[in-house]
């Protein structure tokens, strides 16, 4: 009931500094998300941004509507300090409580207002991490979207280079998939990538993030070395490839191609992608199907891919030289059979 005015004070100062963080989060938030520029539904950005926009012109109110009511209250009890310094009031017992009550009453009523703004705080807060939530989710699959993943991999590689937590990187790419779109149509597409999402979400080992993303493009952060997530990959594919897809009652066979790497001394984030991507640029080449490691110096190849149902299996391939410019790729792989070929033939 006699909550000191310092508590209150110190109240204030809290709530305060937690809509200021909270206004700022958001406006880290949005800035972040409108300086990335890679949104997949404009419409649906827009709307998320006016949500929060509203949200934050609700928190300001408040905040300023908090002030107001704080600065009531101390100029309310400066003026009750005053009346009971000038002894005339504070002289009688009625004089007395008359003061006692008029503070009880100014701290009931802020007591009141911090309630009611504390509860409003706490469902704009959950309303907030809803939004946050969406923001970091592929609507079509249910999984972490391109964001998410680029933030998880800037944590992975922050760990990375303060303990060595060493991580791999797999990239995955739904093979032919036009030709499913074309095929069965864009509905039953989409059957396709979320069966892919739920059977990539069943990876239970130390799989670190599993995200779509872009387009019929996966990414998976795992935990450990690129033996154990390729390992990790081979099974996930032979799963793919063994089982047919089901879409309205239409048996989809489906397969994979992924590429992975791991982090490495001295490396920068934007060097593991690359590799990961040029190792699933070889499981293409090599014929779809299939897994590459890029060990940071050659990709090549895992396990036979006889199994393939929709592309005629290949021989497994031999590593292929790694280098940056697709160009120089090509020319390296026609230059490998030329040599197989002339041997072969001397
Ligand atoms: P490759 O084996 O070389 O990867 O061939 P691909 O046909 O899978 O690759 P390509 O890049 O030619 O085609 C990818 C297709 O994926 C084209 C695009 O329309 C389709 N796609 C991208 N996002 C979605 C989506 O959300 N739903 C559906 N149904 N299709 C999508
Ligand atoms: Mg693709
Ligand atoms: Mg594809």
């Amino acid at each position: 009931m006699t909550t000191s005015p310092l508590l209150y004070t110190l109240m204030g100062l809290l709530f305060g500094t937690t809509l200021l963080a909270l206004g700022m989060a958001m406006g880290f938030w949005m800035a972040r998300r409108g300086a990335s520029g890679e949104l997949a539904n404009a419409a649906r950005a827009t709307l998320e941004q006016q949500n929060m926009l509203a949200l934050m012109r609700n928190m300001a109110t408040w905040t300023n509507d908090f002030a107001g009511d704080f600065t009531r209250y101390q100029s309310k009890m400066e003026s009750l300090s005053r009346v009971a310094a000038d002894g005339k009031t504070a002289s009688t017992k009625e004089g007395v409580q008359e003061l006692l009550d008029q503070i009880v009453s100014a701290n009931e009523a802020l007591q009141s207002r911090l309630n009611n703004a504390e509860q409003k705080l706490e469902n704009q807060t959950k309303q907030l991490a809803g939004y946050l939530t969406e923001a970091r989710t592929d609507a079509l699959t249910g999984l972490a979207n391109r964001k998410a993943f680029d933030q998880k991999l800037d944590e992975c590689f922050q760990k990375w280079q303060q303990s060595k937590a060493m991580f791999s990187l797999a990239m995955i790419d739904v093979d032919h998939f036009k030709k499913v779109n074309d095929t069965y149509g864009h509905p039953a597409g989409d059957a396709v990538l979320r069966e892919m999402a739920t059977r990539l979400s069943e990876i239970k080992h130390d799989s670190l993030l599993v995200a779509r993303y872009g387009g019929e493009e996966f990414a998976v952060l795992i935990n450990g070395s690129e033996t154990e997530a390729a390992e990790l990959m081979e099974r996930v594919r032979k799963n793919i490839a063994g089982k047919t897809f089901e879409a309205d009652g239409v048996s989809i066979p489906v397969t994979m191609s992924c590429g992975v790497s791991r982090i490495l001394s001295e490396d920068r984030v934007g060097k593991l992608v690359r590799r990961a991507d040029e190792a699933l640029y070889s499981a293409k080449m090599g014929g779809r199907n299939r897994v590459f490691v890029h060990n940071g110096t050659l990709c090549s190849g895992l396990g036979s891919t006889s199994n393939d149902p929709t592309v005629s299996a290949t021989p497994k391939s031999d590593p292929l030289p790694v280098s940056n410019d697709l160009e120089e790729r090509i020319r390296s792989k026609f230059d490998h059979i030329i040599e197989k070929e002339t041997n072969r033939l001397s």
